[in-house]
């Protein structure tokens, strides 16, 4: 059961890199019986996208796990690209 989306715990930053919400985009809205029950978030600054009923874990910045936190969205500090997986068939 989703909680109602006014209900939600919202950050007021991007739950990754900081942002402020003027760089976020309101991707998608979910609706139960014409009622908004989620929405889903971009944020313009590092493409992180989350939806905002997701567990405060996730959301809070204070929270999350501190190697899911970007520090700065400086191209020049992640000198080390990881490579997409491969697809094994
Ligand atoms: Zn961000």
């Amino acid at each position: 059961m989703y909680r109602k989306a006014e209900e939600n715990i919202m950050s007021l930053d991007c739950p990754r890199c900081g942002a402020n919400q003027q760089l976020f985009r309101l991707e998608h809205k979910g609706y139960e019986n014409n009622t908004i029950c989620w929405n889903v978030y971009h944020c313009g600054q590092c493409s992180y996208t989350w939806r905002d009923t997701e567990d405060k874990k996730l959301l809070d910045r204070a929270s999350r796990a501190r190697w899911s936190i970007m520090q700065t969205t400086d191209p020049t500090c992640y000198p080390h690209n990881i490579p997409p997986p491969t697809n094994k068939e």
